[in-house]
């Protein structure tokens, strides 16, 4: 149970004064991915830090305001001129004086009935906001503050900035935000004391507190102290649950699991290709772990394409050589299904027995699948998360293999590693992540690296096009079609909502439609059911159609090997790691496959500089190291897309030796204080709640 203590913390935002219940979806969809989510709680908005300062300090006097430079100016009202009835092109405007000179203050539609009430005339106010030079004059357009002597007390002149999202202004999140700090109760000190004392650090209250209330404009710069202890807490807290999870993992002694070769020796004649150097280290690699008498927890990256199944495949015959049972957990429906359609018939010809297990399987159906998992009939079982229900259990189910795509969390991994006797857990991911954030994801964790392609596979060749071109791309890809080619069409990513990236994606199919022909063109996007896109999708595949537009829903595994061509549009909205993984459903087959990056002007530098990456390299872990560059590495990992809690204080980029710094200082506490015991246990458990790691406190109670 989590300590009472943090209890107002996580109740919804909506619990704050001035958080309605429309605030609260805005909130929602910005904190948690979607407004559906579990709604934003307060812990939420303290978490959220702003990215720049206002500095308002500057109070130069209205004869020397500078163009165009956030300014403050206590003046006196001398007169309003309101537009003519019915004249709204005509801005409302005050005149203002200081002692230096005189000011007018410009509203665009502002309201007569507000204006005269905030700014009576013959009181003294404070203004703010940004002055312009007209004609000799200065204008203040919409200040961004009028208030009065009281007011000007509460005003901070340092004023923090959020990052927002549509339909939520910068004022009103400052205003929850501050509420929010409000509401937060004295934390005991979790960290090391001294280390505390040599990075001078204050306490968590107060680096929160000074983090929402900047004294500098330095205080948000990240290695500024306040935001070097956050980047601590949060980190210590993630390093600390997975060396408790290691630290289970561990104590609960695995089996050794030597493989016979009786399975793997009649695999390899019948395989369609010979293993890639990667590939044989990979299963090297895994073999020697899976026979030691240790539980294994490895991870297995390598790019889209890089042949993560045949490994998977090898690794679970191993197991089910010495008798026990695997399964492969995909992260979507699809994905399952087309593990099971290319592993199947490997298996059968080798006398292995495969199912398939989905959250939409028939009643009977599943029971059936059930009883058979349980009696050990089955030998692999490949499925979404529909595995982890606890009905579903095993025989002996020796390995536990994870496709993860980044989309499940610790706390699932290990659920699934805890439905056998000394389970091999195997963690395989799309997205090569560089080393400091395979740390922060998943601890001390062994890696195998597939970073080899296959054999035979043509470069994509990669272009970048901007939306003047759209007619051009449509002939082209026209004349493709016409020439046999297969070509995903990908649309338009939308944050905000799967709805209006479905119509985006319904549009352009109508309009590719009408222009090629009905027959040629399949449609697929998240709102559509299972069976519809498993229709879809093997309609292209079969090629029965042609074009296939889609949402990212394909982002996630699909294999057409003859589809060559790839276009995404708005590609700038897109993140680096997102466009590699699209771009890697192409180039899969031994033909020469493109690229084409649509996007619209104007391109941010950074949108210029992802571009520029896509088109220069088709290193996934190169892009990986790039993209940790250009943004944050929550992005890196998909939790911001996913709202999973991940990242908000740290910035690894900045935080490294932070991040060294609570790696050796959760292995500290685990060596010495394994159950968290004490009054440092205590406030160690305070910080991994606080951080949402609520599973690594449920470990230690069930020892
Ligand atoms: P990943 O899961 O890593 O994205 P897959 O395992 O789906 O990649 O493999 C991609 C494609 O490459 C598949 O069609 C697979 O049959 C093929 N493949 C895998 N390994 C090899 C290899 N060593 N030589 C040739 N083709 C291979
Ligand atoms: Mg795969």
């Amino acid at each position: 149970m989590r300590p009472e203590l943090l209890n107002p913390l996580f109740v919804p935002v909506s619990n704050l004064e001035g958080i309605g219940p429309k605030l609260t979806k805005t909130l929602t969809r910005l904190f948690h991915g979607n407004e559906n989510a579990d709604p934003a709680r307060i812990a939420d908005l303290l978490f959220h830090i702003p990215h720049s300062v206002i500095d308002r300090r500057n109070q130069p006097g209205i004869a020397n305001a500078q163009e165009g430079i956030v300014s403050t100016f206590k003046v006196t009202v001398d007169s309003h001129n309101a537009p003519p009835r019915g004249n709204r092109r005509v801005p409302y405007r005050i005149n203002v004086h200081d002692e230096t000179g005189e000011m007018a203050l410009v509203f665009f539609r502002g309201q007569s009935d507000w204006l005269s009430k905030a700014m009576p005339v013959g009181e003294t106010r404070y203004v703010s906001g940004k002055v312009e030079w007209f004609n000799s004059k200065p204008n203040m357009v919409h200040p961004d503050h009028m208030v009065s002597e009281e007011g000007y007390a509460q005003l901070p002149l340092l004023e923090p900035v959020y990052p927002v999202t549509a339909g939520l202004s910068s004022k009103v999140m400052s205003k929850s935000i501050k509420t929010a700090v409000e509401t937060l109760p004295a934390m005991p000190e979790w960290a090391d004391h001294n280390l505390v004392k040599r990075e001078h650090w204050s306490s968590f209250n107060a680096a929160v507190e000074r983090i929402h209330t900047p004294r500098d404009t330095l205080d948000l710069e990240p290695n500024a102290p306040a935001r070097r202890r956050l980047a601590h807490d949060e980190l210590l807290a993630g390093q600390l649950a997975l060396a408790l999870l290691r630290m289970r993992l561990r104590k609960s002694s695995g089996k050794a699991r030597i493989g016979t070769g009786s399975l793997i020796s009649k695999l390899i004649p019948i395989m369609p290709f010979a293993l890639t150097g990667a590939q044989t280290r990979s299963v090297q690699e895994i073999g020697n772990d899976l026979a030691k008498p240790e539980r294994m927890l490895r991870l297995l990256q390598g790019d889209v394409g890089s042949g993560k199944t045949i490994v998977a495949l090898m690794a679970a015959l191993t197991a089910i050589e010495v008798g026990d049972q695997a399964s492969i957990m995909a992260p979507t429906e699809i994905l399952a299904r087309q593990h099971l359609a290319s592993l199947q018939p490997l298996c059968d010809k080798i006398g292995v027995t495969i199912e398939l297990l989905t959250g939409k399987d028939k009643a009977a159906k599943k029971r059936e699948t059930l009883e058979r998992l349980k009696s050990g009939e089955i030998d692999l079982i490949i499925g979404t998360h529909a595995l982890f229900q606890s009905k579903v259990e095993f025989k002996s189910l020796g390995l536990a293999i994870i496709d993860e795509q980044h989309r499940f969390g610790v706390h699932q991994r290990l659920t699934l590693g805890d439905k056998g006797d000394a389970t091999d857990v195997l963690v395989m991911t799309a997205t090569p992540i560089p080393r400091t954030l395979v740390l922060t994801a998943y601890g001390d964790m062994e890696v195998s690296k597939l970073d080899e392609k296959p054999p035979g596979r043509q470069p994509i060749q990669t272009n970048a096009l901007s939306s003047e071109r759209l007619e051009e791309l449509i002939a082209r890809i026209y004349t493709a079609v016409q020439h046999g080619k297969k070509i995903y069409w990908i649309c338009p990513l939308v944050e905000e909502s799967e709805e209006v990236q479905a119509t985006a994606a319904e549009d352009r199919f109508k309009d590719l439609q009408s222009r090629m022909g009905q027959e040629n063109i399949g449609l697929v996007h998240g709102r559509m059911t299972v069976d519809e896109k498993n229709q879809a999708m093997a309609d292209f595949k079969e090629g029965i159609t042609r074009v296939l537009v889609a949402t990212t829903v394909i982002e996630v595994g699909v294999d057409v090997p003859d589809a060559t061509i790839m276009v995404i549009e708005h590609a700038e909205r897109f993140g680096l790691a997102q466009l590699h993984q699209l771009r890697g459903r192409v180039g899969r087959g031994s033909e020469a496959s493109h690229c084409m990056l649509l996007y619209y002007n104007p391109l941010s530098e950074t949108a210029q500089a992802r571009l520029k990456i896509m088109r220069e390299t088709e290193d996934g872990f190169r892009i990986a190291e790039e993209d940790l560059k250009l943004r944050g590495e929550g992005e890196v990992l998909g939790t911001r897309q996913s709202g999973t809690p991940g990242f908000n204080l740290a910035q690894l980029e900045h935080h490294a030796d932070i991040l060294e710094m609570a790696r050796d200082g959760a292995k500290l506490i685990v060596e010495t204080n394994p159950d968290l015991e004490g009054e440092q246990g205590e406030a160690l458990k305070m910080l991994l709640y606080l951080f949402g790691q609520d599973q690594a406190v449920r470990l230690l109670r069930a020892g």
